[in-house]
């Protein structure tokens, strides 16, 4: 069986929790030790326990703990090559904790496969992570969403998908233009309505859940994201048993057991 959950998300730090049959991993670490531990706690598992932490790409909101975790207990950090050349402590790691990956991957009990996302990062990537029939897809700071992207998502059974903006607040917001255009640019981060145009792609019958996840603090809101993404929400009503939440900037959303 899969569980999974975000520990915390947004620009102050992101990290994905994913377990199934004996395997567990982190996408991504981007918090204190302390904190790690502590959100943890709260579904009863120790940061020992942890057999991989996958990067999805060098920013700091995605990395400042990982190395720190990594170094601690043993756990190998899994990136991309060219991630790898751009991450800060890749020289201070022991190469025995430094593993690159090129397609597909097996860590245990559990299978990931990694598909191209488009920000303004090294060689950024989303994945899909499967044990048995189940799967759940991570996919965050992207500027926009393919085809490609699209199919590899498809079927999956959990979600975390980027909401990160309403173009509307984002715009009228206090940013500087340069911030504005790289926000909104095709290396950036999904709006509102971008989430609602990859839901109404990927969520089907085998959807049983969504976390919406890195919403802006200035440029979005629980409120605000919900009206935009009306229409998707009532498809997604009728879909049987299929729950839609948003993730915690800083505290863990409820763990996800997918049926
Ligand atoms: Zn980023
Ligand atoms: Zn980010």
């Amino acid at each position: 069986m899969m569980k999974y959950t975000t520990l915390l998300s947004g620009s102050a730090g992101n990290s994905v929790y994913i377990e199934g049959g004996r395997s567990k991993v982190l996408v991504d670490v981007g918090c204190s030790l302390k904190y790690l531990q502590k959100e943890l706690a709260k579904i009863s598992v120790t940061p020992g326990e942890i057999d991989a932490i996958l990067l999805t790409h060098e920013h700091n909101d995605h990395i400042s703990g990982a190395a720190a975790l990594a170094k601690k207990y043993a756990i190998p950090i899994y990136a991309s090559p060219l991630t790898w050349r751009a991450l800060p402590f890749a020289a201070l790691l022991p190469p025995l904790l430094q593993r690159e990956f090129t397609y597909d991957l097996q860590i245990g009990d559990l299978t990931i496969d990694f598909f191209k996302t488009y920000h303004d990062a090294a060689q950024p990537v989303g994945m899909v992570v499967r044990h048995e029939k189940q799967s759940v897809g991570v996919m965050t700071d992207t500027g926009q969403v393919t085809d490609t992207m699209l199919a590899a998502l498809e079927g999956v059974c959990g979600l975390v998908l980027e909401a990160n903006h309403s173009l509307s607040l984002l715009s009228s917001g206090p940013y500087p233009p340069f911030l504005k255009r790289r926000i909104a640019g095709q290396l950036g981060h999904l709006s509102n309505q971008q989430a609602a145009d990859a839901l109404s792609n990927i969520v089907g019958d085998q959807t049983q859940a969504v976390i919406l996840a890195h919403l802006s603090r200035t440029n979005n809101s629980e409120q605000v994201m919900f009206a935009e993404l009306n229409q998707e929400l009532d498809r997604l009503r009728a879909c049987i048993g299929c729950q839609m939440t948003v993730a915690g900037q800083e505290r863990s959303h409820p763990l996800i057991e997918l049926r």
